[in-house]
């Protein structure tokens, strides 16, 4: 593993003043593998997985006492739980952001499985204690994945905090993208960890209603200050994927805009995962994708 200290040094400095961009070469690349890992506070790290073709960023999270692993990434043969290794010693758990497989590659690996506390999760129990959560849920077919049962060591209620000594961070529903869509706010450091509830790329709206409920509840509790992580790298995928509230207002209003019938959208299609959908632009890179047909014929959208 190549540390660059310097780099880092410069890091902390950027942090407290403009959005975080870090660059490929200030990144901890670590040599062969499918994992980057990029220092972005003392207790914040983004573990992005560049050569995937969703550009999947995790996020690790280091109390004094606990560390705490936002999804577990896409990749199902590396052991992402090494990479935090390097980082802490702490005991590692993980909560995924939501079920879907390229948050849930690496789950196997963890001794301790947090989930979201909600009807929808809960129904995943079985009579093993365990949670066998089903294909069309997590769609691993896309990636021949599958999602072996897991046990979860806590259950997480929304608006509940997990305190990891001397970081606390607040779980907040935010359901649009999938129903069990979470996101992590540290309100102390004034950090959203957003998942794919918002990230600078297609934000794939599984309920629009939804979605936009949980927009107006996000822009409650963040300001124009907050630094706003997503799970999904823009068009460049060794830039952690940062979001202002700015992105986050305008997300909310074109939304708006498609559900009053108002915003113009045009037919959109990607090879790897998106058969046909109706895409409508916000800004830069990012945009909003309704009417979703994957390339196997199903549908999306609950
Ligand atoms: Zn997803």
């Amino acid at each position: 593993m190549r540390k660059l200290m310097k780099t880092l040094a410069l890091l902390s400095i950027t942090i407290l003043s403009a959005p975080l961009v870090v660059n490929a070469e200030e990144a901890n690349e670590i040599d062969g593998s499918a994992f980057v890992v990029h220092k972005l506070t003392d207790f914040l790290y983004a573990i992005g997985e560049p050569t995937y073709y969703q550009k999947n960023y995790t996020y690790l999270l280091v109390g004094e006492k606990q560390a705490l692993m936002f999804d577990a990434g896409a990749n199902q043969k590396e052991d992402i739980t090494a990479v935090a290794m390097t980082i802490t010693d702490n005991p590692l758990s993980v909560l995924p952001s939501h079920l879907h497989f390229d948050h849930l590659g690496g789950l196997h690996n963890f001794q301790s499985v947090f989930l979201v506390d909600t009807p929808f999760t809960r129904q995943f129990k079985r009579k093993d204690g365990l949670y066998h959560v089903p294909e069309p849920v997590h769609l691993g077919n896309f990636d021949h994945m599958v999602v072996p049962p897991f046990k979860v060591a806590r259950l997480v209620r929304p608006e509940e905090t997990i305190d990891l000594g001397g970081l606390r961070v607040r779980l907040l529903s935010v359901p649009g993208h999938t129903k069990d869509e979470v996101a992590l706010y540290d309100e102390a450091h004034n950090i959203l960890l957003a998942g794919d509830h918002l990230y600078p790329s297609w934000l794939l709206a599984g309920n629009l209603k939804d979605y936009l409920s949980s927009l107006d509840a996000t822009l409650k509790v963040i300001n124009p200050k907050t630094e706003i992580y997503g799970a999904h790298a823009d068009e460049n995928p060794t830039r952690v994927p940062v979001m202002t509230y700015d992105e986050v207002v305008a997300i909310r209003d074109k939304m708006l805009q498609i559900q009053a019938g108002r915003a113009k959208g045009e037919s959109f299609s990607d090879p790897e995962l998106i058969k046909s959908s109706d895409l409508y632009k916000v800004e830069k890179g990012i945009s909003i994708l309704t009417n979703i047909h994957f390339t196997d014929g199903r549908g999306y959208g609950y």
